[in-house]
Formats: C-alpha cells, structure tokens, sequence
C-alpha cells in the first residue's frame, strides 16, 4: 500500500459534473488499496472572480502587507469549497473521505501573504487520516501564516500544496490532473504539432515553469526537485479506466532519450520599461530595483546600455503587465533620487524561451534561435540566458509566429519526432 497525493486544477472541478469524474480518478487509486490524500484548486475561474472582489473592495489600506492578509481570506475560500464538495461526492459514493484546509493539516506559511511559502507541514493528522483509510481531500493554494492568518502561496499554488504533501507525507508519487494530458514541448494552444514529453527533468520543468509555463507552479518543481518527489502531469479528461501516459518528472538520469532543446515556452504577460539616462555611478541600480522589490514588483530581464549623454546609463527591465503601472508610478515617485531623465514602456512584448539540458553540452543553439528568428524578420529587444536556457524579448505580435518557427527548427515538431534535432 502506497501513500499517493491526487492534485486536481480549476478546469478538473469546474462543477459537479467534472467534481464526479475527479472522484472517479481517486476511487480507482483507492480500490487498488492506495492511501489517498487528494489536493484540489478551486472551480476555474473562481479565484479570479474573488481576486476581483476584493480589488473592488479597495482602497488599499495604508500598509500594502495589510491589505494582502484579508486577500488572503477571501481568495483562499474557492478551493475551501471545492473540498467540501469533492468530500461530498466521494462520501456518497460509499467511501469514507473528509475535506482539511491549510490551517487544519496545519500547512504553515511564512508572512508573505498573496504568495507566501510554505514553512513547514505537520503530516501526523494526515498521514494517520489517510492510513487509516480516510481520503484526505486538503483545500490547494492556502495554509497558515506565522501570524495565524490563513495565507496563499500565490497563482498556481495548488501545484505546491500538492507536491509539498506529497514529500511530506513520503507519498510514492505526485498525480497533477489537469486539462492537457501532460507536458508539451510547447503550449499545445499554440500549435498542432506540439509533442507530449515522456519525461522531463527537474531542472528542465523549473526553467519551463520559471519562464511562463503555466501547467506547473514554479516551487512546485523546487520542491519536487529538493525532495526527489516523482510528479506526473496527467489528464482529468481522459478516462478514469484507462488514463493516458501523462508526463513524468524526474531525475535527468532516469531519462534514457536526451534532446538538446526540450521545449519552447513563450510568455505573453510581460511589459518592458526603460530608464533613459540614470547617473552611471554606483548604486544607481539599487536604488531603482530596491524600490521596486519593496512594493513587490517582480522583475525579470535586465539591460544596461549606454546612453547617449557621457556618464549616464539606460537601464532595462522586464515585469509583468500586471505590474507595469505600479511600476511606473513608483519610478516616478523617486525620479529625483534615481536621477534619470524620462521613461519609457510598451506593453506589446513576449519573452520566448528555448529550454534543454543539451545546452549544457552542445554549442550552437543560439546561433540556431537567433538565425530562426533573423529569418522571420523577428527583431530581439532583449535577451537573457542560464545554463540550460535562452529568453528573448520580442514584439508579443510575433510571439506565437516566433514559437512555431523554433519549433520547428529545432526538431520539436511531431511529424520530426525521429529525426535528430542537431542535424
Ligand atoms: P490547472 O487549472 O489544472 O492548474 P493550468 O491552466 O494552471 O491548469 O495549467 C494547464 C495549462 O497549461 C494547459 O491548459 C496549457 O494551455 C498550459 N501550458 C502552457 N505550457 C504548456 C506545456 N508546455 N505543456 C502543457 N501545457 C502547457
Ligand atoms: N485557485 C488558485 C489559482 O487560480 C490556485 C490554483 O488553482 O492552483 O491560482
Ligand atoms: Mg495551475
């Protein structure tokens, strides 16, 4: 008998109906005489609708941490639903089941509320729970901050409430059901001719993830990576007798079939903002990213350039378009500390990422992402790099053109599963 944690999303419990077919899923890994601890996401386009809510529900107070913990006890209440009802639906089946939210587990967070991590989790109730042949059905997203408030770990955090069980509880593995049947060499929306993968890496999943894939939340994979929790992305629309292969995430050992590029994953939300002649003098830098990390701002791609003016700088950044006019607003705030001379912005850009281990060891993928991408008549604003990926920024109206074309060049296509991507 293994212990084995379920993870359902928004689109795998959208309503009663889907709530049924979950249940379906958790009943044959029960009747195979598994211990179940089942994670689920609220009902798809739940927690936006509450975001919004509270949003309406503004002003901000004074302090922008205060605001976050009653964010946090509204947003966390649709997955607080779906667990009562999954609860339900398994009860009335004939099985013995019963929903837990973060705090009762308890799921311990730090005080980062909207996207606090995970601390610590006691798994005495729950394993005993679930040994002792209860099905846990555990709210995702939320658990309890060190001020005892109940707090969320960000968008996407069923994922990590799921896997941080899962290693835990020593779980014998993680099942992510969600509404594509695993993970794809590119956004399957995007293109008829992506591949599901077999199986991906740790270290190739977290810079997909990290990058904008959005089937798994990016700690999800840390977590997953530091505890060696194996993690299968499947599908909660295939059927429960006869479930597809799903995706495997594990080890870079344990993958027979190595690719020098794995996937190509576009992000469509970012924005850039240039800084036009900031003082080129030390800490000049800190002050504009300092500001911007204390308002909590994300920032991602960083550019220093020359400036026409001698002894000044252009800075670059990219950031979420979420973000982009608090982060205007705040430079704007401290423009007489930062010193620079204006700003500018545009939201019409997309970041598309070229990820494979293989990086590590062949030479030449970039030639080949940026020849692609010179082809197409693409031009690169930006471009960013680590060990086992290249990013660059370009106008998000060629994004999807952009995805296609290094699909392609790099073997990723379906129809050229057999042929060498380095050839
Ligand atoms: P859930 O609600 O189940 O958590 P998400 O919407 O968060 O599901 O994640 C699943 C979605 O991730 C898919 O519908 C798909 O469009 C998107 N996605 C982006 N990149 C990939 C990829 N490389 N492989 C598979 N799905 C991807
Ligand atoms: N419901 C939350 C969200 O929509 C968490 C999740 O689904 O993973 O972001
Ligand atoms: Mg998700």
């Amino acid at each position: 008998m293994a212990r084995i944690v379920m993870k359902f999303g928004g689109t795998s419990v959208a309503d009663i109906e889907r709530i049924r077919a979950a249940a379906a899923f958790v009943r044959r890994e029960v009747d195979a005489g598994n211990s179940v601890a089942v994670v689920v996401s609220a009902m798809s386009g739940e927690t936006n609708r509450l975001v919004e809510l509270s949003e309406e529900a503004g002003p901000p107070a004074p302090a922008l941490d205060a605001r976050f913990v009653e964010f946090d006890a509204i947003v966390a209440t649709g997955e607080q639903v779906t667990a009562g009802l999954l609860a339900l639906v398994l009860q009335n089946l004939g099985y013995r089941a019963r929903s837990w939210q973060g705090w009762q587990i308890p799921l311990k967070t730090d005080l980062q509320h909207g996207r606090a991590r995970i601390t610590d989790i006691d798994d005495t109730n729950l394993a005993d729970a679930i040994d002792g042949g209860e099905i846990a059905v555990v709210t995702g997203f939320q658990g309890i901050a060190d001020d005892d408030r109940i707090s969320t770990l960000g968008r996407g955090g069923s994922d990590t409430s799921a896997v941080a069980l899962a290693a835990a509880v020593g779980a014998a593995r993680c099942d992510i059901y969600t509404d594509v049947d695993g993970v794809y060499t590119t956004d399957p929306r995007l293109t008829k001719l992506a591949r599901r993968i077999a199986k991906v890496s740790y270290e190739e999943m977290l810079e997909m993830a990290s990058v904008g894939a959005k089937v798994l939340q990016t700690r999800s994979v840390e977590i997953a990576m530091a505890y060696n929790t194996p993690v299968r992305v499947l599908s909660s629309f295939d059927p429960p007798d006869a479930p597809g292969p799903g995706t495997t995430i594990c080890n870079e050992d344990d993958i027979v079939e190595q690719k020098t590029v794995a996937a190509i994953t576009p992000d469509f939300n970012e924005a850039s903002v240039t800084v036009l002649a900031v003082p080129d003098e030390p800490g000049r830098a800190a002050r504009i990213f300092t500001r911007l990390a204390e308002e909590r701002i994300n920032i991602d791609m960083i550019v220093r350039s020359a400036s026409r003016e001698q002894g000044f700088a252009t800075r670059s950044f990219t950031t979420t378009e979420k973000d982009l006019e608090r982060a205007i607003e705040t430079l704007n705030e401290e423009k007489k500390v930062i010193g620079f001379s204006s700003l500018q912005s545009d939201r019409n850009v997309a970041k598309v990422s070229v990820i494979g281990l293989g990086m590590k060891s062949h030479a030449g993928v970039a030639g080949i992402m940026f020849q692609t991408l010179a082809d197409k008549g693409i031009n690169i604003q930006n471009i960013s790099t680590s060990e086992i990926k290249i990013s660059v920024l370009i106008n998000s109206d060629a994004a999807e053109y952009a995805v296609r074309a290094l699909h392609d060049a790099y073997g990723l296509d379906r129809q050229a599963v057999a042929s060498d991507p380095k050839a």
